[in-house]
């Protein structure tokens, strides 16, 4: 590459891994030299459109103005200092605007350091609820098929044991209960096939079960699926009547990437436990929340050992706990509801044009989200190298092609990243 140093690349190829690849066969990966608004700038001075938010994450775009004067701001007082025995400003602030935001119920909140963690720190609230109530045999957790929930053990244990990428450890992880993954769509009604068997589950082990825990309404990367806001309102349902607590996972959904500040006011429901992650700090830092209700928070704290038992040595994070902070405040100062639901529209109208193409087996968008969907998996590293060759950063995932770029994309680029999938998969089929 022009202009680039060659041994950086080298050191990269040869000794370090990237998320899910080979270290002996990797695929390749593109030096990025900036990012600013939807564009990330490679080594070679190539300009990409970004679809992927780096994950659900950037939904402000890179290198945002408010952003970055937070950090700076921040920086200059101090990075971080312990979370044990220690407070400070920007967790506190933090912790009032996102519990202001967060359902009505939920006003208790647990800094985490990622989104694994803060999936395990809600499953670990669960079951500490139950033990504290004299309940220690409510310890299994109930779920859905094609999810995905992170890669720690706990929260493995809950993904999808085949789409969630980690079927080779089922013989080391803790048992759970597996309901089929709704098939009814958004804007269907709920079928009752989809909810009898959770109903069954919850009916015949309640007695084990401390929680359920799902996505709701949008299933991430356990396979990019859109599913009926009533399966979320009926399980809300069934949990209260069998006495389950209910975890929704809103890593990938909280802030307003499905049209609705969370998921779960689609459903019109509260869960016991939340989980954010991903868009927390607009992209910038690692940083994850578990919040809860009162009464959870009240009841772990009344039993034995009367502490929640964990505490990570980054928690609350001062550096993203100020960014985090920033993010919102620009986001609430922004009209993303608007934004979000115009990026819908524009990418169904647009990505309907996917149908007809060979190998297509669905193109659905919700929010901010935009997926085709194909019969058989893509060659990552073939599609991914025609997409930047398009001028647009685009990263398939087995049978799934999607975008859900940052808010601020506007209608031109948000076009070349739609035209750049129909052109890429029309040529690859
Ligand atoms: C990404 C994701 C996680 C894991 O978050 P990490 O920060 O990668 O650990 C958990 N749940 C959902 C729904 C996610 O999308």
């Amino acid at each position: 590459m022009k202009g680039f140093d060659n041994n950086w690349l080298r050191l990269d190829h040869d000794k370090i891994w990237h998320p899910y690849t080979s270290m002996s066969n990797p695929l390749p990966v593109y030096p990025v030299a900036s990012a600013e608004g939807v564009r990330i700038r490679l080594a070679d001075g190539t300009e990409l459109i970004d679809g992927m938010s780096s994950w659900w994450a950037a939904i402000h775009g890179y290198n945002h103005p408010e952003l970055n004067a937070a950090a700076k701001a921040q920086l200059d007082s101090m990075a971080h200092v312990m979370f044990g025995g220690l407070t400070h400003q920007p967790a506190v602030e933090l912790a009032g605007e996102l519990l202001a935001l967060a359902p009505h119920a939920i006003d208790r909140i647990f800094f985490a350091d990622s989104g694994s963690v803060a999936v395990e720190v809600a499953i670990k609230m669960a079951i500490q609820y139950w033990h504290a109530l004299g309940k220690p045999g409510k310890s299994k957790l109930l779920t859905i098929r094609s999810g995905y929930h992170g890669d720690t053990f706990g929260a493995m244990s809950v993904c999808d044991p085949v789409t969630g990428m980690h079927e080779l450890f089922t013989g080391v992880l803790p048992k759970h209960f597996f309901a089929p993954a709704p098939k009814s769509k958004f804007d269907e009604p709920l079928a009752p096939s989809d909810i009898e068997p959770v109903a069954r589950l919850l009916e015949q082990h309640h007695q084990e079960i401390a929680a359920m825990i799902i996505e709701p309404v949008v299933q991430g990367a356990g396979g990019m699926r859109i599913y009926s806001p009533q399966f979320v309102t009926e399980a809300r349902r069934l949990c209260d009547e069998h006495g389950v607590l209910l975890i929704l996972d809103e890593i990938a959904t909280a802030f307003g990437r499905t049209g609705r500040m969370f998921a779960s006011e689609h459903a019109g429901i509260e869960p016991d436990i939340v989980c954010v992650g991903k868009a927390l700090t607009g992209g910038y830092l690692t940083l994850a929340a578990t919040m809860t209700t009162p009464k959870v928070a009240d009841v772990i704290s009344s039993g034995n050992p009367g502490v929640f038992m964990h505490g990570p040595t980054f928690m609350a994070n001062p550096l993203a706990c100020a960014i985090a902070l920033a993010s919102l405040r620009v986001l609430n100062g922004s009209d993303w509801k608007t934004r979000v639901s115009q990026i819908e529209a524009q990418m169904k109208r647009e990505l309907a044009h996917c149908r007809d193409l060979a190998g297509v087996v669905d193109v659905r968008a919700l929010g901010a989200i935009g997926v085709v969907e194909m019969a058989e998996p893509v060659d990552v590293g073939t599609l991914q190298r025609a997409f930047v060759e398009r001028g647009v950063w685009v990263r398939p995932f087995g049978t799934q092609v999607y975008i859900m770029p940052p808010y601020i994309i506007d209608r031109e680029d948000l076009t070349r990243l739609t035209g750049a999938i129909h052109d890429v998969l029309a040529n690859d089929s």
